[in-house]
């Protein structure tokens, strides 16, 4: 009789030896075994499990999707392409300080003091530099820290592992920045219904970040040697609308890096994503790449409210005076659904041309409607 798998050989079998992991943390902290090395995880020592909980919250094994999205948000909400929306705004933080700490508006940052002032939450879960590229989820009680952690860095941060990790005495309620694979983690632990798994109730906010791909680290390293980017002194990063260039900045320059260049270096499980604004999250938040005045809208943010209870972190921060918010022209609602759409068609695409068969979508289901609409048969 063959034997069967343990759910930390399946997660090896079908996600890390196939390049389908996203990095994201979900299967580290769970038990001693699995670790982040680099930006890489690995398994230490084997494990026995079969219902192992590595498995079920990866974001790369498969489950019911429409099942979860359906549990989570108003079905009245959802859409197709970029998942419920509740509202959709251009926002920014008040505070124009905070707004040169941050990475566009400062609506992440300025939306987890909100949280974190109010009790809503008692400690906030971002991203963190270790040391040179290499990032870690880092656990904030002080929300005057939070700005210290701001701005994008496009390298993976597996920052599920530290909401993995036990707290000292009762921590109270989390809210987590997620780029859309972590939310889509944080989901699954949410719907799983694993008796006795009770870390999830501390889990009192998702902040998603619209996610186009993160780099991998030692091509990523070779690319900032190319260019005479020392990473010790890079102060960040960003894409700017129209322009196809990735910009670096350190104190004394910004430097210009052509986007196919950096395309090469593009973690491989990010081309088998289909989410570009983290749609399982509470409100999700991007840049803002609309307007005639393409430098005015570096300091806004696209924001898409989901949930009652992103509804209301953003109402309160409205009514504190801490974040402003924009109608959206018409048309940028419009150009954002056919962005997203046009990722999940590619992102379908890939797994088709992986898996060759579009009958075995590697860790989506082909009864979704959601891939239905998007697979190319
Ligand atoms: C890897 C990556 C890819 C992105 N791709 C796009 C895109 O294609 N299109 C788009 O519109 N926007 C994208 N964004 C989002 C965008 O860069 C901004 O994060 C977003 O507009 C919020 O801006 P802000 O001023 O409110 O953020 P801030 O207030 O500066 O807060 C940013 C938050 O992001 C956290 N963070 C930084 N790096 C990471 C990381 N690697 N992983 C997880 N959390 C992190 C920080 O800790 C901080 O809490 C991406 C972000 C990341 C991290
Ligand atoms: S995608 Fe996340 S949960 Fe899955 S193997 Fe990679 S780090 Fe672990
Ligand atoms: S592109 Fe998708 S898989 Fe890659 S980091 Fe972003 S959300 Fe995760």
């Amino acid at each position: 009789m063959k034997k069967r798998l343990s759910s930390q050989q399946k997660l090896k079998k079908y996600v890390l030896e196939q390049n389908l992991c996203t990095g994201c943390g979900a299967c580290v902290n769970l038990c001693p075994y699995q670790v982040v090395h680099s930006d890489r995880t690995v398994q230490l020592f084997d494990c026995d499990l079969t219902d192992g909980k590595c498995y079920t919250f990866c974001p790369r094994t498969s489950a019911d999707h429409k099942k979860i999205r359906e549990s989570l948000f108003d079905i009245n909400d959802l859409t197709p392409e970029i998942g419920a929306v509740k509202g959709y705004y251009l926002s920014r933080a008040a505070d124009s300080q905070l707004r040169a700490r941050t990475q566009h508006g400062g609506t992440v940052t300025a939306l987890l003091e909100t949280a974190m002032a109010e009790g809503l939450i008692n400690s906030a879960i971002v991203a963190s530099l270790g040391d040179a590229l290499e990032q870690e989820g880092r656990v904030v009680e002080n929300p005057a820290d939070l700005r210290d952690w701001a701005k994008s860095r496009f390298t993976v941060s597996p920052t599920i592992a530290a909401f993995n990790r036990p707290p000292d005495g009762n921590a109270g309620k989390v809210g987590v920045v997620a780029t859309p694979c972590q939310a889509l983690a944080l989901a699954k632990m949410r719907t799983a219904n694993i008796s006795g798994y009770t870390k999830i109730e501390s889990l009192g906010l998702v902040i998603g970040l619209f996610c186009g791909w993160t780099l991998a680290r030692e091509r990523f390293q070779a690319l900032l040697n190319k260019y005479h980017v020392p990473v010790a002194a890079l102060g960040g990063m960003d894409i700017p609308a129209g322009k196809n260039i990735l910009e670096l900045y350190t104190d004394s320059a910004v430097t210009d890096v052509p986007i196919t260049e950096v395309d090469a270096c593009v973690r491989t499980a990010c081309r088998y994503c289909v989410d570009s604004t983290a749609e399982f999250a509470d409100l999700s938040v991007g840049a803002a790449r609309f307007g005639v005045d393409v430098n005015e809208m570096r300091g806004w943010n696209q924001i898409i409210v989901r949930s009652v209870r992103g509804r209301n972190l953003l109402e309160l921060a409205l009514k504190k005076g801490i974040l402003e918010v924009r109608e959206a022209p018409a048309a940028a609602l419009a150009e954002l659904k056919k962005a997203a759409a046009d990722k999940k068609i590619k992102a379908l695409a890939n797994i088709v041309e992986k898996s060759r068969s579009a009958k075995n979508l590697l860790y989506l289901k082909g009864d979704d409607p959601v891939v239905k609409k998007y697979l190319k048969r």
